[in-house]
């Protein structure tokens, strides 16, 4: 079940509908590949990889000429639907998918049994839980939205990008630097900064599977100006101490943005 851009996901409609389907969808995913030969397991193999490793299938539409994004919560832990249209254009603007972009919102965990939570804890949820795998045309990552926050991390992170096509935001983090939940603005900026970013480390930024044109990388793989949406602070709580100062949530700098054309975008 593809839900085609644009699309509202919160109407509770909508919701519903997309629930329902989505337990149809799982009724069947563990006993037919997706796309593939009933029976089999989906190959997740591709799907497993270190960040920044298919940063090519982003840009390039040479593998894969679509992109799906499955977004699943865990509990109550929903993102504003702001926030994921504007990750929608900006993933739409960075890669090459003449077979559009779309998003497909599962039906939501359980809550969560711990506030904070180790890497390991991430892909097993992601393991039970994610229903696509990339098939022969379209590339399919997978945002897992927690209801806690990442466990030991200094300064605290706002999201987790774990492998080529995985990544975890954090929204008690999130929700706790903006005070209370009313302060929408500041939370719709934070939201939006760490699924961009986020997408970012998916599409090799900065030299981690799309070279740089010319050095401008700090603190391994993050971007040396500090206002690139690629700048290590987009990632933590440091940028809620700033980001009231930016009109708009950050983008890309010139050296980020030629990186990715001198890849092929
Ligand atoms: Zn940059």
């Amino acid at each position: 079940m593809i839900i085609p851009f644009p699309f509202h996901p919160f109407s509770s409609l909508a919701v519903i509908l997309l629930s329902a389907l989505f337990v149809l969808q799982c009724s069947t995913s563990t006993s037919t590949n997706d796309g593939g030969t009933p029976g089999d397991l989906p190959d997740q193999s591709s799907n497993r990889l270190s960040v920044g490793s298919s940063a090519a299938d982003f840009i390039r539409d040479d593998e894969f000429s679509s992109l799906v994004i499955e977004i699943q919560f865990q509990g109550d832990a929903t993102l504003l639907a702001g926030s994921i249209d504007a990750m929608i254009e900006f993933a739409q603007d960075h890669t090459t998918k003449p077979g559009g972009v779309q998003v497909l919102i599962d039906g939501p965990l359980p809550t969560g049994r711990a506030d904070r939570y180790t890497f390991e804890e991430l892909t097993a949820i992601e393991q039970q839980n994610r229903a696509f795998y990339n098939t022969d045309s379209a590339l399919k990552i997978y945002f897992l939205i927690v209801d806690g926050v990442f466990d030991g991390a200094e300064p605290a992170l706002l999201g987790k990008t774990y492998y080529n096509t995985s990544a975890a935001v954090f929204l008690r983090t999130i929700l706790d630097q903006t005070e209370n939940e009313i302060e929408e603005t500041v939370r719709k900026k934070l939201e939006t900064t760490i699924l961009k970013h986020s997408l970012g480390r998916m599409l090799g930024l900065v030299g981690n599977g799309t070279p740089m044109v010319e050095d401008h990388q700090q603190d391994d793989f993050y971007c040396d100006e500090h206002t690139c949406l690629m700048h290590s602070s987009m990632g933590t709580v440091e940028v809620a101490e700033y980001i009231t100062e930016f009109d708009s949530v950050p983008e890309l700098d010139e050296q980020c943005m030629a990186d990715l054309h001198a890849k092929g975008l």
